[in-house]
């Protein structure tokens, strides 16, 4: 059984010029995964348990993944403190593929479990996806939207209007592109509406009360582990109510009553998210990753707020901590940074399309001296360009 060490008595400290030939890697997904998942995961591919036989080439209901699969359902339920009536299934298709499946299930007019409408929070690139999905099975209420400012801000509560008896409210944990992140699940919901969140790009960056929701779902691949299987923490009085006029594959309950193995899962990605859940054990559960995390966007935001130069796109309220967006003065100069950043050995800064500027991801496994040394670097770029 592999178990990592606590950062205490950790020696790897990647560093933009370290002999791994790795440098800091701000990619806001696929994203950084830690150094000792890497290595352990090259061993594993080669022989797995003195097996003879490699993690990608064991058969799905053998011994090997019969204990891959039993310790990654473990220890995410032990650090998610995943309450014993809900079930947590791996799938394939993305969070993506949650956008409809969602509606699909909870949703569909006239079946079981859809009251046929739902209320979504529209704050950014995805929840908008999330929203054109859901219209395909029933009325889509937006409850609030923060477009008028290109969703730089979290819409306050009071702002937010809900319809009376949504199936469920469908919110964005954490806006990838556009930097933004809710404090705390949304207030003032209708009672009894389960809560389903997309917390693709905040999944165990913090801890969570898991029994305030309904669904959680998130790809893997921001803070898990490699792309290709998603994570869904579902209740269980929600599969049970879910349609069943539909391929069994879509069905939750399919993959919840078949522990994820109905059909061959994408087995190496969750061996993948089982080291990655092991790694944040050993870092100390998901109160260390919140202090990592905080430790690690203060390092950036600071200069933000103490620059004249630079200036975050994010409302300072709304701030995500895992993707911090910002801009120089001009798009000249945030072409020149993102290049001189590279040459640093700073990869990944260049912002998403739709938001432009600067975007620096610093996920869970995305290491604390690279926060402090890009800090670093945009105070010297400020220097010589301001
Ligand atoms: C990346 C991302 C998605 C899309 O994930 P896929 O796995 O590519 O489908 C959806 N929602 C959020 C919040 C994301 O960050």
């Amino acid at each position: 059984m592999t178990t990592f060490a606590s950062p205490s008595s950790s020696n790897v400290a990647p560093s933009a010029s370290s002999s791994s030939g790795r440098i800091f890697n701000f990619s806001a997904g696929p994203g950084v995964l830690p150094e000792e998942v890497l290595r352990q995961a090259q061993q594993d591919v080669w022989n797995i348990d003195g097996s003879g036989i490699g993690v990608m080439e064991h058969s799905h209901r053998g011994k090997v993944i019969d204990r891959v699969w039993d310790e990654a359902e473990r220890d995410l339920r032990e650090i998610g403190g995943i309450p014993a009536n809900y079930k947590a299934i791996w799938l394939t298709g993305g969070a993506s593929q949650q956008f409809f499946q969602v509606p699909m299930n909870l949703m569909s007019q006239g079946l079981a479990g859809g009251g046929g409408s739902a209320d979504y929070l529209l704050t950014g690139h995805w929840a908008k996806l999330a929203v054109k999905e859901a219209q395909r099975f029933g009325a889509v209420h937006v409850a609030c939207t923060s477009e008028d400012k290109n969703f730089s801000y979290i819409p306050t509560a009071a702002a937010t209007k809900y319809s009376p008896s949504p199936a469920y409210v469908h919110y964005t944990s954490n806006n990838t592109i556009f930097g933004t992140e809710f404090r705390s699940e949304p207030a003032n919901r209708p009672a009894n509406v389960p809560l389903v969140c997309d917390m693709s790009s905040n999944m165990f960056a913090k801890p969570v009360d898991i029994s305030k929701y309904g669904l959680i779902y998130a790809g893997a691949q921001k803070n898990l582990g490699p792309a290709g299987v998603t994570l869904v923490i579902v209740r269980d009085d929600l599969i049970e109510k879910g349609n069943t006029n539909m391929p069994a594959l879509l069905q939750y309950r399919t993959h919840a009553k078949d522990g994820s193995r109905h059909n061959t899962p994408p087995v190496f990605a969750v061996y993948m998210v089982g080291l990655v859940l092991k790694w944040i054990k050993g870092q100390g559960g998901l109160a260390a990753m919140a202090q990592r995390n905080t430790l690690k966007a203060k390092h950036i935001y600071d200069v933000l707020d103490s620059s004249t130069f630079f200036k975050g796109t994010a409302e300072p309220a709304s701030r995500s901590l895992m993707n911090i967006c910002f801009r120089t003065p001009t798009e000249a100069l945030d072409d020149k940074f993102v290049k001189d950043a590279k040459g640093a050995g700073f990869d990944g800064l260049k912002g998403h399309r739709s938001a432009g500027g600067m975007r620096a991801s610093v996920y869970n496994a995305f290491p604390p001296e690279g926060a402090k040394a890009l800090a670093q670097f945009m105070r010297d770029f400020e220097r010589t360009n301001g």
